[in-house]
């Protein structure tokens, strides 16, 4: 099957076109400044050149046409009429208590989603625009959403929780979600399938640690807890999301800053992280890890912060789950920084880690960075979220 999996932010729009047989990628692109001077679309077919093309996008609708257009292209197209592509995968912010696993789209199920649109309101309203625009296009075709907080239903009360009065939990739904589910479930399956493990069998810790980061702790094939909460910026210290934090903080800073809470919580979205810890040298962590190598102590304050918060969620969640076999590194970050994994794993002596430097140097491959007589395995998983879109889609329309 060829499965369009399409990714729709307010201004941009991310799309790949899988072969769900074969699981490769046939073209990819992107589409920005969506109903924005200068919108521009990328679109690179598999073996071919990437193109940009500067052109007016007034709308999720015409950069979705531009997209069709582009893989149906006689030149540089992938498929010769749309017809070909049986099924679309949409990612989903937010499912909110809806949804525990991927469905495919009727109109009570966009009705839930709609419900959810006050928990996320950034995301989901553009994720249905995104959906309503290939409705439009595409008639007939099957489409299915995979949720980010899907694979996170299964904790348990006490990890969902916060210490509030229950009755906001019962009236507003207050709670922890968590995020990136797509990733934590592809990454954990991996790990186990890469080991020759069953799932149900290990205890697994995912650090996705990206510009977003987040962390989980899956036992027995289930999640059992996760660092994001209602909202994608509590937990780890991110790019520009400052993680956990006293609440207390927000109300002391806003009086001596002159600040409402709007704009408090946008320091905590925009300008925190380790952009605000290293004062403001950067978000991306490729600058701290320079700026670490050369003692730098505005990046060293970052990167130390940054892993010790990383270190701390790794020993409650062997705690959550009373040990762990298995420790994953995924997404930019965790895929690419042998020096953030060092600087972790060399404080988990207690779980008898040992790290394979040579292992822990190389890139771009699922592979084991643990010696073999390490007592817990430390592993780097690439992530597909694509894919991962893509193989669920194929699943449920077949
Ligand atoms: P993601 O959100 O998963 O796309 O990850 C983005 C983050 O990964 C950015 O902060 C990048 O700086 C970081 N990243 C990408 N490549 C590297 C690298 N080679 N070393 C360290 N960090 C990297």
């Amino acid at each position: 099957m060829k499965i369009l999996v399409i990714n729709c932010g307010s201004s941009s729009l991310k799309f790949q076109l899988i072969d769900s047989e074969t699981e490769k990628v046939l073209a990819k692109g992107l589409c920005e400044r969506i109903a924005i001077d200068g919108s521009m679309i990328t679109y690179q077919p598999a073996g071919g050149e990437k193109e940009k093309t500067v052109t007016p996008m007034a709308d999720h609708t015409e950069a979705i046409r531009l997209v069709l257009e582009a893989l149906t292209n006689e030149k540089t197209g992938v498929v010769k009429s749309l017809s070909e592509i049986d099924a679309v995968g949409h990612r989903v912010v937010h499912g909110g208590e809806n949804f525990a696993e991927s469905v495919v789209i009727d109109d009570a199920v966009m009705k839930a989603i709609e419900e959810c649109n006050d928990l996320a309101p950034l995301h989901n309203p553009a994720n249905l625009i995104g959906i309503n625009a290939c409705k439009t296009l595409m008639p007939g075709v099957p489409m299915v959403v995979v949720f980010d907080t899907a694979f996170h239903q299964t904790m348990p009360e006490e990890a969902y929780l916060y210490g509030l009065p229950y009755e906001y939990y019962e009236k507003y739904k207050v709670r922890r979600y968590g995020f990136h589910g797509t990733s934590h479930s592809y990454v954990s399956k991996r790990a186990a399938e890469v080991l020759g493990e069953k799932y149900e069998d290990l205890k697994i810790i995912v650090c996705h640690l990206g510009n977003g980061a987040s962390i989980s702790a899956i036992k027995n094939g289930k999640c059992v807890d996760t660092s994001m909460g209602l909202t994608p910026l509590e937990g780890l210290i991110m790019g520009t999301r400052s993680g956990d934090i006293d609440p207390a903080i927000i109300e002391y800073v806003a009086h001596k800053e002159g600040k409402t809470i709007d704009e408090m919580l946008n320091v905590l979205n925009k300008k925190s992280g380790v952009l605000g810890l290293s004062s403001n040298l950067s978000s991306d962590f490729r600058d701290i890890e320079n700026g670490y190598l050369a003692g730098d102590a505005a990046a060293t304050r970052a990167m130390n912060t940054f892993c010790y918060r990383v270190l701390k969620y790794i020993g409650s969640y062997v705690a959550a789950m009373d040990g762990v076999d298995v420790i994953c590194f995924t997404a930019g970050v965790g895929e690419n920084g042998p020096i953030i994994r060092n600087l972790v794993c060399d404080k988990l002596t207690y779980l008898g880690i040992k790290l394979d430097q040579e292992a822990n140097n190389k890139r771009g491959e699922d592979i084991v960075i643990t010696t073999p007589d390490s007592k817990t395995k430390v592993m780097v998983i690439p992530t597909n979220e694509e894919l991962a879109i893509a193989r669920e889609t194929a699943r449920l329309v077949k």
